[in-house]
């Protein structure tokens, strides 16, 4: 049992800000999180007996790292901490974990989902090959293990994460071979005066590419990774321009295009979904000060739309202080327009990476029909447009007929590619085809648990 009414899942900048907030405020909130020391997915801490130096693992954002790790640590006794505790379930007003094989649930009157991103994954043939890793996943064993994916790394895809992981391996030693990014130079250079409201964000972008060609790694921009090969494991990729194909022999890749949202706790929970173009995906509904349409349910974060862990520490605490004043406490009105502020500017920004880094929206048509689309059920693409073919177009009717989306991951890795696939096959616009409901345990748990005494 939680002695805290409020109760907040993820431990990364938006959850950690919140937490720090409602603790300045008198309250002690109870702080849940799946990772094993908090930091989220950017600021990602190594295991306690890990000895890489901060610099090495944040490089240019190891100060925002450490102070967020230090406000973290110094919640210790204010708040109810419960590192490696998964929420697999929500309710109204409860929420069922999971942590080292006991299952428990955990009340609330008040909730804050602040549970982040991962990979958007657009398949490619091949990409279910042993050595095939998603941008994230190759940071994270990078960052959290001090290992590289493989000795001759190829990385693809697109979007800003693409020439940071790029430049982190060849940083930390790692032989990269090349950056395959499909989106264009124009997009770039077309983005740039938007990209300039964040002129310090949009430095240390240009400086991870910069440094990665002045080292000798080659930079492809404007072309496609149309095929990943191997028997055992991944021994090369083939990718092209144009008309013009190349190959290159390689032992991992890492590839994905941008972000996804983690809502699936949103969508238990009820919160209503409204289609977003600029993250081209379905985001539960949230006010400029963190409300989601549910009374007593918050949403802070990646969770609700990609902004970057500047606008989630922001957000954390505007959301923080929102649920402060919902619940009849005196807040610092003017710091809440202060936050809203930076957020709309950072939100503008946002607007010039989606140009940057524009959606293949070629990638459906091209998708072949014997490739793997979701892995845990094995629905080929073939399979989908079957589905499609049969008649049905509603997003939840096609994973009924044929499985896409039914397996372990709920649609986590595979939701975005189907439902691209299903709009190009049906010829109905994406928005049209509805989202794949979410159903628990949104992440697999295993048999066997015990219940919390
Ligand atoms: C793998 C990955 C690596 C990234 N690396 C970088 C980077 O190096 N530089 C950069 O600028 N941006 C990076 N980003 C983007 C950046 O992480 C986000 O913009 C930022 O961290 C958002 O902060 P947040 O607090 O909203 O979410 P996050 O930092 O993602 O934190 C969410 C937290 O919620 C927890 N959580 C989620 N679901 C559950 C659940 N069901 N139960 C319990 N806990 C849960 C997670 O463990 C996580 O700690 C990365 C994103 C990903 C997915």
């Amino acid at each position: 049992m939680s002695t805290s009414d409020i109760v907040i899942v993820g431990a990364g900048p938006a959850g950690v800000r919140a937490a720090q907030t409602l603790v300045a405020y008198g309250q002690r909130p109870c702080l849940i999180d799946e990772s094993l020391r908090g930091g989220g997915q950017i600021y990602r801490r190594q295991p306690a007996n890990f000895k890489r130096p901060a610099k090495a693992l944040y490089g240019f954002e190891t100060s925002k790292a450490q102070a967020l790790h230090a406000a973290l640590d110094g919640l210790e006794g204010d708040i109810d901490y419960r590192p490696e505790t998964l929420v697999w379930n929500a309710q109204q007003y409860a929420l069922d974990t999971l942590a080292h094989g006991v299952a428990a649930q955990v009340p609330y009157k008040r909730l804050i989902v602040a549970t982040g991103a991962t990979d958007r994954i657009l398949p490619v043939p091949g990409w279910t090959l042993p050595g095939v890793y998603s941008l994230g996943a190759a940071q994270i064993a990078l960052k959290f293990q001090g290992c590289v994916i493989g000795e001759r790394v190829v990385f693809a895809g697109s979007g800003p994460l693409l020439y940071l992981v790029a430049f982190q391996y060849a940083k930390a030693g790692a032989k990269v071979l090349a950056v395959l990014d499909s989106a264009p130079l124009i997009a770039q250079t077309r983005a740039l005066p938007a990209l300039l409201r964040q002129p310090a964000t949009l430095a240390k972008g240009i400086y991870y590419r910069s440094w990665l060609t002045a080292h000798g790694i080659p930079v492809h921009q404007g072309v496609e990774l149309y095929d990943i090969v191997g028997q055992q494991r991944v021994a090369g990729v083939h990718w092209r321009k144009g008309e013009l194909t190349r190959s290159l022999d390689c032992d991992g890749v890492a590839f994905a295009h941008g972000l996804r949202s983690e809502s699936q706790l949103a969508d238990l929970l009820g919160c209503e979904f409204n289609w977003s173009p600029l993250n081209r995906a379905w985001l539960p509904l949230r006010d400029d000060r963190g409300r989601s349409s549910v009374a007593d349910v918050y949403l802070a974060g990646d969770g609700a739309g990609i902004m970057g862990a500047d606008a989630a520490e922001l957000a954390g605490e505007l959301t923080a202080l929102t649920l402060l004043g919902d619940s009849g406490q005196h807040i610092d009105k003017a710091r809440v327009g202060h936050l809203q502020g930076k957020l709309g500017a950072i939100q503008r920004f946002r607007h010039g990476l989606e140009t940057a880094f524009p959606f293949p929206e070629t990638w459906a048509a091209k998708a072949p029909d014997a490739m793997t689309i979701c892995r845990c059920e094995e629905v080929s693409a073939s399979d989908i447009r079957q589905s499609v073919a049969e008649g049905h177009w509603e997003l939840n009717r096609v994973k009924a007929m044929c499985r896409v989306g039914m397996g372990r991951c709920q649609g986590r890795m595979c939701g975005l590619a189907a439902a691209e696939i299903v709009a190009q096959a049906s010829g109905l616009d994406i928005a049209s085809i509805g989202r794949l409901r979410g159903q628990a345990p949104i992440k697999p748990i295993t048999f066997g648990v015990e219940a919390e005494q």
